[in-house]
């Protein structure tokens, strides 16, 4: 029954979805506390008090016709005003409620993008490693993703391997900053070099490259670590926003798209993005979140309880003899697989009840993803079972 399209997509999933389900499986044999589950990128840290007075001043004090109804596709206009005020106030930009579209959550922003720009054909260029979902994503509309490989010393983008991937079918690029799996956070020195080295190729191919920026975990950062904000750096440039990791929303799906006055045709590119979001079957982001965000624009996570899980993990796998990098944003770390076969190093950690992503799925084989996204007890459970594996790699 199913199309010939979905069928590699069931096969690519299952990586993810093995381990979900041997999480569960593993938690009824040895008790959900034994096993230690580092595999999904959930936030553990409760969405911030104003979110919860929000919602109950919307469902208390504003009319249930509209808080339910349907609105326009982009999204309630005042808050999408509130949304563009909030970025114009952080990052000097001049939005107004016209280049903002309501989406939801990020996986909706980008498909609204995609579905926006591409051709049957067109490519997608995207830096390894990276989140595995914008393979799905571009294979929605008959695009092409193409990998950039990493520079495993940095893992900053690679651009002299970009820039020999950039031909005349590219269309966009997809940076995801601070990026899922490293925790690293690309420079402002990068995203300058990067955005010089765009201009010129579309300048030579003829027509503008999109720079589609994904950057759920934006607020994530450490050590005061600042995240350049590319539509400073590229007119080009189409953000991706969502609230999932920022507010702890994940599972009520909403965030947005900003489409700046400075992109190629912008009106034309929001007019359509608009339209993408309604025949995608989303139709409009949900209406009470939309409540919520005007309510809670500028309000953020409590970034102290996920630097703590950081600092406690990366100083112990460091002290076990793990090889990594210390991570500067998100909630994961990536480390160096001390056995040639990954796989078969996540299989020795399952062993210990340690659940990690093999780094094949974000395009970056020889590594392991850790989201450390959990409680911090958890963490200090775990330790002894790291101390383990790495007594079984020879590193302690
Ligand atoms: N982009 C990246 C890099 C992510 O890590 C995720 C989720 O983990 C998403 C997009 C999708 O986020 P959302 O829940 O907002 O759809």
């Amino acid at each position: 029954m199913i199309s010939e399209k979905m069928r590699p997509m069931i096969a690519g999933s299952s990586v993810i979805r093995a381990m979900f389900e041997e999480g569960i499986k593993m938690a009824a044999i040895y008790g959900k506390e034994n096993v230690y589950d580092f595999s999904l990128g959930n936030p553990n840290v409760p969405a911030p008090d104003c979110v919860r007075q929000a919602i109950l001043d919307i469902v208390n004090g504003e009319d249930p016709v509209m808080v339910h109804g349907y609105m326009p596709n982009a999204g309630y206009e005042d808050v999408r005003r509130a949304v563009a005020d909030s970025l114009n106030r952080r990052f000097g930009m001049d939005y107004g409620p016209e280049n903002i579209i309501m989406t939801v959550g990020a996986a909706s922003g980008l498909n609204d993008i995609l579905k926006t720009i591409l051709d049957p054909g067109d490519e997608v260029l995207v830096f390894a490693p990276f989140f595995g979902e914008y393979g799905s994503y571009v294979g929605n509309y008959d695009g092409k993703l193409v990998i950039v490989p990493p520079d495993t010393d940095t893992f900053q983008p690679n651009l002299e391997e970009m820039e020999k991937r950039i031909g005349a079918k590219t269309k966009a690029l997809i940076v995801n900053n601070p990026n899922n799996p490293s925790g690293v956070v690309y420079s402002e020195e990068t995203i300058r070099r990067m955005a010089e080295i765009l201009e010129r190729k579309s300048r030579e191919i003829g027509h503008p490259i999109l720079v589609i920026s994904d950057e759920p975990y934006r607020e994530l950062v450490y050590d005061g670590v600042q995240v350049p904000y590319i539509p400073k750096f590229y007119k080009d440039t189409v953000v991706v926003y969502s609230y999932s990791k920022s507010l702890s929303l994940p599972g009520e799906r909403i965030g947005y798209l900003a489409i700046s006055r400075q992109v190629t045709d912008w009106e034309d590119v929001a007019a359509a993005a608009t339209i993408a979001h309604r025949i995608l079957g989303s139709v409009n982001a949900p209406s009470l979140m939309q409540r919520v965000i005007m309510r809670c624009v500028d309000a953020t996570t409590d970034i102290q309880v996920y630097d703590r899980n950081r600092m406690l993990l990366y100083g112990s796998l460091k002290e076990y003899g793990f090889q990594c990098m210390k991570p500067e944003g998100a909630f994961y770390l990536f480390v160096k697989s001390p056995d040639e076969d990954e796989a078969r190093f996540c299989q020795v950690c399952k062993e210990h009840r340690i659940l990690v992503v093999p780094g094949s799925s974000f395009a970056c084989p020889g590594y392991v993803r850790i989201a450390y996204c959990v409680s911090y007890e958890q963490i200090e459970r775990s330790l002894p079972a790291f101390q383990e594996v790495a007594k079984a790699y020879g590193l302690l």
